[in-house]
């Protein structure tokens, strides 16, 4: 670390000194600039929040009535000495990148951020990552490990399509367990809805307003009071967060074959463990090609890892021959902070 560092690794969180500012802070603080609305990296009790428009219902949701101020991609504001823009992160709806600029140097904090495959694969629930340059590029690393390679996403929807659809022949419901802010949208976004009703969780309901509300078209949904008809329930699927398996809620779909997806499922033994029916392997997380093909878009020289495989990716850079190293961190990886993230 140098005395010019634009940013800096802090007990209450990563912090721009030359701003006074922190970024997705873990401790309460007068300035917050908010790279997306998963509970680890917006949390309560800032004095303001900085975030991308998008975003703004999630949070408000989440956080309540806070002094928030939004910008859209690429509008820059100052803030002390420095230039602030957020630029799209392809994570969940409103996910950013931070790009900070201060007397000719550009560091760029990413939070989490999701890149299409090279066949041109993107979340159709929120804008695509764009690679910002920049000298000094702060990175996750979540899925950083060459073991993480992800399938095309319309490969992985047309899984979940014929699993749905034998079950509906079959008269079982499908219950899909995916995290609610993010990739419940992405699968609801990705489902065939003429396979029969959808039902949605009322912690997924919440969160698919403000999708809507941005303009995320997403299928016809109802919560399970809404349907009478028990054997249409039978057709049904039903997409729910991980923490229902096993509730009283859950057991009202009777026998109902279970599924998981999350970037984890690409571990067989992952599923095993968690004695799910199917696991689908859907990460709003870069894999390990596409977060080296982010970084090397970013011509960043020094590369900074916050979480995931920090030890694998500081390796792997150092032998690309960038200067790396890393921050830590309490942001919570995928599924590591359950209801709040996203896999
Ligand atoms: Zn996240
Ligand atoms: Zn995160």
């Amino acid at each position: 670390m140098s005395a010019d560092d634009l940013v800096v690794q802090r007990p209450e969180g990563l912090y721009c000194p030359a701003g006074d500012f922190h970024l997705d802070p873990w401790r309460p603080v007068d300035r917050a600039v908010i790279t997306h609305a998963h509970a680890d990296h917006a949390r309560r009790g800032h004095g303001a929040y900085l975030a991308h428009r998008d975003g703004a219902g999630v949070l408000r949701a989440r956080l309540g009535d806070v002094a928030l101020q939004t910008l859209d991609y690429g509008e820059p504001v100052h803030v002390g000495g420095v230039r602030v823009s957020l630029h799209p992160a392809g994570h969940v709806l409103g996910s950013a990148q931070v790009r900070l600029e201060h007397r000719g140097r550009v560091w760029v904090v990413s939070g989490d951020y999701f890149v299409s495959g090279v066949d041109g694969d993107v979340n159709p629930t929120c804008t695509p990552f764009e690679p910002v340059r920049c000298d000094v590029f702060v990175t996750e690393s979540t899925f950083g490990l060459p073991v993480y390679r992800w399938r095309p996403q319309r490969e992985v929807m047309a899984d979940v399509n014929d699993w749905w659809r034998a079950n509906a022949e079959a008269g079982r419901a499908s219950l899909l367990l995916g995290y609610s802010f993010g990739k419940a949208q992405r699968l609801l976004a990705g489902v065939d809805a003429s396979i029969g009703p959808i039902v949605v969780h009322g912690a997924v309901a919440a969160v698919n307003e403000a999708y809507r509300a941005a303009g995320v078209r997403l299928p016809e949904t109802s919560r399970v009071d809404e349907i009478s008809d028990r054997a249409l329930l039978c057709r049904a699927l039903v997409v729910a967060p991980p923490s229902v398996r096993g509730s009283a809620w859950a057991r009202r779909f009777g026998d109902a074959s279970d599924a998981f997806a999350s970037g984890w499922m690409q571990l067989r033994g992952a599923r095993r463990r968690q004695a799910l029916d199917r696991g689908f392997v859907l990460s709003d997380h870069a894999d390990w090609p596409g977060l080296q093909r982010a970084i090397a878009a970013t011509g960043a020289s020094r590369v900074i890892v916050t979480h995931g495989y920090e030890a694998v990716m500081v390796r792997w850079l150092q032998q690309q021959g960038l200067e790396a190293g890393h921050f830590r961190t309490e942001f919570a990886g995928e599924g590591g902070d359950a209801e709040a993230h996203d896999g």
